[in-house]
């Protein structure tokens, strides 16, 4: 457990948990909070056993993560303890990535893409743009100035197992692994990004592309894992010297729809059950050199494989609660994935 004010930038993997505020729709419909964050690194989820009163009977779920945010934390608090320490990772030559994890409404996109207006998501205070933000400050410190390194970005997204380049007019791309498992998509947008103004309209055009002809309560968005990478290269040459991954995933009750009566439907549902799992089985094996690892079960792990292997790895996992009883369920399976992925 971390102490306050201590960043866990010495593990390969930190778990974090964030509960969101409870909206002011879900008060209205007298939605009540079953979470609380006792302590930095505790959650609670009060279950109540008597549907009569809801008060009796509660059967409390603990968990513990590395840290536990609260609904009065903002995004910069959040970023500050889960991807910008591992910013540092990148520019020494490894691999990071940071999953937003969570059923759909609980806040991941709100976390990665930045706050929503109703109209368009602020993409400033996301973790997306934070990140980008230290990766340019970090590239003119004195440490690593003289590395010369190219900065660019790209932006995809994976649906129903097939990837789609957000900055290309949702074009679907393939994706190929040669002979010594290197994974490529190939003829994925990668664009030269200069400073943090460049990123912040790459992120603005996907989060668009992303977004554009859906309703918000069933959307693609909640079945597809959005992609945004930042990749540093030694000026002039092709050779990644570091990537970092932001994955703001499928929504995992998706995964339930295995059930449904539309094949379609049905088939997504097994894909990001698929996905998610396989995920899991890569995190927990971060680092170490195993053959039988699970990274072409499917194309989320497929297109992540490089940053899962390589001892200079790190990941971090935001696992997004919503705080209201009618979401217990689905919180509770949400708290048990990210319990078991360390
Ligand atoms: P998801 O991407 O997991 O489906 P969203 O990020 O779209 O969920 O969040 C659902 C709704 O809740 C959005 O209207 C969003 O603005 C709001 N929301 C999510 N997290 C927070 C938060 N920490 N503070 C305030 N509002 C939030
Ligand atoms: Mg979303």
């Amino acid at each position: 457990p971390l102490m306050d004010g201590q960043v866990a930038d010495d593990h390969q993997i930190t778990v974090c948990v964030r509960k969101r505020p409870i909206s002011r729709k879900e008060v209205n419909r007298k939605e009540i909070d079953v979470i609380s964050v006792p302590r930095k690194d505790m959650l609670i989820v009060h279950e109540p056993r008597n549907k009569v009163d809801l008060t009796k009977l509660l059967e409390n779920h603990k968990f513990r993560f590395d840290y536990a945010f609260n609904d009065t934390c903002d995004n910069a608090m959040v970023y500050k303890y889960t991807a910008k320490p591992l910013v540092k990772t990148i520019f020494e030559g490894g691999m990071a990535t940071c999953f937003a994890y969570g059923q759909t409404g609980s806040g991941k996109t709100h976390t990665m893409g930045g706050e929503f207006n109703g109209k368009v998501q602020d993409c400033k205070n996301g973790i997306y743009a934070m990140a980008a933000k230290d990766v340019f400050v970090t590239l003119n410190t004195p440490r690593y100035r003289s590395l010369n390194l190219v900065v660019s970005a790209s932006f995809f997204e994976i649906y129903s197992g097939k990837v789609f380049d957000l900055l290309a007019d949702k074009q679907k791309l393939r994706v190929l692994e040669d002979g010594k498992q290197q994974v490529q998509v190939v003829g994925l947008t990668e664009k030269v990004v200069d400073g943090v103004e460049d990123v912040l309209k790459l992120i603005q055009h996907g989060n668009a592309a992303r977004t554009s002809g859906q309703t918000s309560a069933n959307s693609n968005s909640s079945r597809s894992h959005a992609v945004f990478q930042i990749v540093l290269r030694p000026s002039g040459s092709t050779k990644i010297h570091g990537k970092f991954s932001f994955i703001d995933l499928a929504g995992n009750e998706r995964g339930v729809d295995t059930s449904s009566s539309d094949r379609q439907t049905r088939m997504e549902g097994a894909e990001i059950n698929k996905s998610l799992l396989a995920l899991k089985e890569c995190i927990r094996a971060l680092g170490k050199q195993s053959a039988h690892l699970p990274f072409r079960v499917s194309k989320l792990t497929q297109v992540l494989r490089d940053s899962f292997i390589g001892e200079k790895s790190k990941t971090c996992m935001i696992a997004m609660i919503s705080p209201g009883l009618s979401s217990c369920e689905h919180t509770l399976n949400t708290l048990r994935y990210a319990d078991r992925v360390k």
